[in-house]
């Protein structure tokens, strides 16, 4: 996956997301990441979220969108992105990863997979990160 979040300076955010799908994939297989509300979900007065990872999983739990469903109940993007990713790994067994952001422009790249790559530019700034490790994340 190569996906990705964006707030301007008028709060407004955006996700996308692009995918190879799984090794060995039925052929016509759709996965999560065209997927509205699973691969990704974007709403201005609550933020975006671009998902990667088991998509049999990610389609389950809609997991951008319930990742966002979180934060409308006031949960950080980084605390909405953990609650999503445990929330997915008990109840289907998927593992997966996300980057998350806020109209204020916190942000948050979480996972439960064994890894994932990120790169953040905020304020000018670059942070990034390749990681190997159950939930180790990064968030400003
Ligand atoms: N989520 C994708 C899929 O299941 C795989 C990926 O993370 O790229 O198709």
């Amino acid at each position: 996956t190569v996906g990705a979040v964006a707030v301007d300076t008028e709060g407004n955010v955006a996700c996308a997301t692009s995918t190879g799908g799984m090794t060995n994939k039925m052929e016509g297989r759709v996965g999560d990441t065209p997927c509205i509300g699973c691969g990704g979900y974007a709403d201005n007065k609550v933020g975006a979220v671009s998902s990667t990872g088991h998509g049999e999983a990610i389609m389950k739990v809609t997991l951008s969108r319930l990742i966002l469903f979180h934060m409308e109940q006031g949960r950080s993007a980084e605390e909405a992105s953990d609650l999503g990713l445990a929330y997915m790994k008990k109840r289907v067994q998927g593992l997966g990863g996300v980057v998350t952001v806020d109209p204020k422009g916190a942000w948050a790249a979480r996972f439960s997979s064994l890894q994932m790559a990120w790169v953040a530019v905020q304020d000018e700034q670059l942070h990034y990160g390749l990681h190997a490790g159950e939930h180790f994340t990064e968030s400003a």
